[in-house]
């Protein structure tokens, strides 16, 4: 069998493009490495998807993966490994079989980059977070460092005050790239302390972290922070090791106007490709024009 389109990825890009290729009568899979929702999973608070003032992002989530199930999106659970472009047919080579497709969408978005500090490694799990919405309740009354000074870092350090003692926000500039609304909620907060200038060392503890050890940039000083927990927002890769299409330096698929790659057939879609914002609105977007843009591809093959 040949399915007409592939989706690989269950975040928002991929569902809506689901949702669009079912409605549009293609006959289409799903594939999912870990589980349905994708990063936005990992917050507790969005204010910026239309529709919703606020909504937590496993909610949203799974309002798109009931919104997906009533038009019979089918979804498999296992990792794509690779693809082999046979002209009017490729082939998705996945951890668990392979699967014929007419077109692809990868949708596949990105993964928290790591600082490779010393100690990041052995301390992940320990102390060592990337989704202080999911780990943020273990540090309750404790001290915390949360490295990164982007909107999703200043978000998250907003709501770890919530339930820790004091976040130090540790960031190698000297000033934010976070949405003004949210820096303003962050410099009036009293739990909130910021680092400047500084990078992150070390992280050291025995069992579990303990303390680490910053520098600034400028000063050259070192300090130590006694620290229970470390949350790293210090940007994010693409997903995108499997395919050979055209990327730019960092690994982000290079698309044209209708979202295909530089592989006929491919297309791509949210986090993972080339583009000015990262975010749920322009995922979305990305979905329903894959989709639409993958049907007319089909449209133009032989048979
Ligand atoms: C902490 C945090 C807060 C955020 N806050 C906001 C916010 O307030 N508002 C907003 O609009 N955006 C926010 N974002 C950004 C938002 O999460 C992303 O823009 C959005 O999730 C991108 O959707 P996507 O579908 O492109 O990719 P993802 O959501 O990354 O989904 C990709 C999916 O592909 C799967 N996958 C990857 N590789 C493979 C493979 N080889 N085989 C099979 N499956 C694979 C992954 O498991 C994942 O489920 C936030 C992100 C984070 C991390």
């Amino acid at each position: 069998m040949v399915y007409d389109v592939i989706i690989i990825g269950a975040g928002p890009a991929g569902l809506t493009a689901g949702i669009y290729a079912k409605r549009a009568m293609m006959n289409t899979v799903l594939i999912e490495k870990v589980g349905i929702g994708g990063q936005i999973m990992k917050t507790h608070k969005i204010e910026n998807y239309p529709g919703y003032p606020q909504i937590s992002g496993i909610e949203l989530m799974q309002k798109m993966e009931e919104h997906a199930k009533k038009f019979d999106v089918e979804t498999t659970f296992s990792e794509v490994l690779e693809i082999k472009d046979r002209g009017d047919v490729k082939t998705i080579i996945t951890s668990d079989n392979e699967i014929e497709t007419r077109t692809v969408i990868i949708a596949t978005g990105t993964s928290p980059r790591r600082l490779g500090v010393p100690g990041e490694a052995n301390f992940t799990g320990k102390g060592v977070s990337t989704c202080a919405t999911c780990d943020g309740f273990f540090f309750r009354g404790k001290d915390v460092a949360l490295i990164g000074g982007g909107d999703s870092a200043i978000v998250e350090a907003i709501f770890l005050t919530k339930m820790v003692n004091k976040v130090y926000v540790i960031h190698r500039r000297d000033e934010l790239r976070a949405e003004m609304i949210n820096q303003k909620r962050a410099f009036d907060n009293p739990k909130i302390e910021f680092v400047w200038n500084s990078n992150v060392q070390s992280i050291e503890g025995n069992d579990m972290v303990q303390k680490i050890t910053v520098k600034n940039k400028i000063t050259e000083e070192v300090t130590q922070l006694d620290v229970s927990g470390v949350f790293m927002y210090v940007g994010v890769d693409p997903n995108t090791g499997f395919i050979n299409a055209d990327k730019d330096n960092s690994g982000f698929l290079k698309t044209s106007p209708d979202l295909s790659t530089s592989i006929p057939g491919i297309f791509a879609a949210g986090d993972c490709r080339v583009t000015l914002l990262r975010q749920v609105a322009t995922a979305v977007g990305d979905g329903a024009l894959a989709a639409v843009s993958a049907q007319r591809y089909i449209g133009t093959l032989s048979n």
